[in-house]
């Protein structure tokens, strides 16, 4: 068997039939942002690996603190014990973050994040007497992750809720935010989606601990971008009626809006703060949920007072020295000129695939970039076209879209843009 046959024949890949996965590229080296396979094709990976990898692949100074690292202790417990890693990072975090959202939980990835963040605000509002407080409210299109209590605040249509509905917890859908970003903002609450969370807030307030959140872009929900002062709003409404705030900035988090976080384009800090992906600039799997001091005393100084979560690989030294590498390379570049500079020439070079038809919309914020097809697109033709065109593109659903690493050229970039358009001309 050869290793691809092998791997056909044994290995699932995510979303993906076991029986046929279809066809796969072997990668067998990655650096900046290349991808090359083991047959010496490249690749630029213009999704930055699943929006990771910001600073592009094997970044020296990642590596280098991770190898580092790998001398001296790759991993010990964190019950009971500390380390200099952990701790370090947790500075620069906190000098990265706004507001009070200073006390931090590590995680080992995203999904898990979100979990935390879930039991976070129940716990809180059951120590604030508040035991009803245990749904959770959402908007649609939004993606949180695959573990399942995740999966229930996901879009009820396009995710997963179809396949297992019976299995997953009933929560309270919201409308998606109607008035997009960069469009006019009305108060009229039933022009501007506000009058839904309204109406369910005063109505069922008390049963709920949290509304949950991407703030400003939706990621894997359909990469919509939205109205920041819908949130500016839906803040003052949910703090009113003693409902917690939880943004999901996993995707959005470190620079990829064009803000270090999604949530600065409103001017809010949320109760309850999930980051991932991009932490540890796609080295290695890490994230991190961050509350106020007001959260973490009120579990604190309540009768149940531990937080019962746990993961076996919590604050993992070789993931928080990697994260700590990658916080440091962006406090060292100038990200935002960087990103500012993708975005203004994804806006020129993506603009005219407007009109081709059976493009609905060609949208860019920060560093992603979007053509948006009437039908759904299958990924399987960007695939089969990669090696050609020299670029990895991986779309979903109605979506043809990068994400490139902040550190791609303006060459690569146009390569990456043309090979986007071509995409789309062809679906
Ligand atoms: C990717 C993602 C997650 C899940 O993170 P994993 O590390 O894949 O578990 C959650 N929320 C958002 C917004 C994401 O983009």
């Amino acid at each position: 068997m050869t290793p691809l046959e092998f791997d056909a024949r044994h290995l699932w890949h995510p979303y993906s039939n076991v029986l046929n996965p279809g066809a796969m590229h072997l990668i067998s080296e990655a650096e900046g942002v290349w991808l090359t396979r083991d047959d010496g094709v490249r690749m630029i990976d213009a999704m930055s690996s699943w929006w990771c990898a910001v600073h592009g692949h094997r970044h020296p100074a990642i590596t280098g603190a991770m190898q580092t690292q790998l001398d001296r202790m790759p991993h010990v417990m964190f019950g009971g014990i500390t380390h200099a890693p952990a701790i370090d990072l947790g500075r620069k975090m906190i000098e990265f973050l706004p507001g009070d959202l200073n006390r931090i939980f590590y995680c080992d990835s995203g999904s898990v994040a979100i979990e935390v963040a879930l039991k976070m605000a129940v716990q809180y509002q059951v120590a604030q007497g508040h035991s009803d407080r245990v749904q959770f409210a959402t908007i649609r299109g939004g993606y949180h992750g695959d573990t399942w209590k995740a999966m229930s605040v996901c879009d009820p249509d396009n995710g997963m809720h179809g396949l297992f509905r019976g299995a997953l917890p009933i929560q309270n859908f919201l409308p998606r935010p109607p008035i997009r970003f960069g469009e006019g903002w009305t108060n009229d609450p039933t022009l501007n989606g506000l009058g839904a969370l309204e109406e369910l807030l005063d109505t069922k307030s008390r049963q709920i601990a949290a509304l949950i959140l991407e703030p400003v872009v939706q990621g894997a929900g359909g990469l919509f971008f939205y109205h920041p002062t819908w949130l500016k709003k839906a803040h003052e409404m949910c703090e009113a009626h003693g409902v917690l705030l939880i943004f999901d900035e996993i995707a959005t988090g470190f620079g990829r809006t064009g803000e270090l976080f999604a949530m600065h384009h409103a001017g809010i800090v949320p109760d309850i703060l999930c980051v991932g992906k991009a932490l540890t600039g796609g080295h290695i799997s890490m994230a991190a949920t961050v509350t106020t001091e007001t959260v973490a005393r009120g579990i604190g100084e309540s009768a149940a007072s531990v937080l019962m979560h746990g993961p076996t690989y919590m604050a993992n030294p070789l993931a928080c020295a990697a994260a700590m590498a990658s916080l440091d390379q962006l406090s060292q570049r100038d990200w935002q000129a960087d990103v500012g500079s993708i975005a203004d020439q994804m806006q020129h070079e993506l603009e005219p695939a407007r009109n081709i038809p059976g493009v609905a919309d060609v949208r860019v914020l920060g560093a992603i970039g979007v053509i948006e097809m009437d039908a759904w697109v299958d990924p399987s033709v960007a695939h089969t076209r990669a090696p050609q065109s020299g670029v990895w593109l991986r779309p979903f659903a109605h979506n043809i879209y990068c994400m490139p690493p902040y550190v791609i050229s303006p060459d690569e970039l146009s390569s990456v843009t043309a090979a986007m358009v071509a995409l789309a001309r062809v679906m």
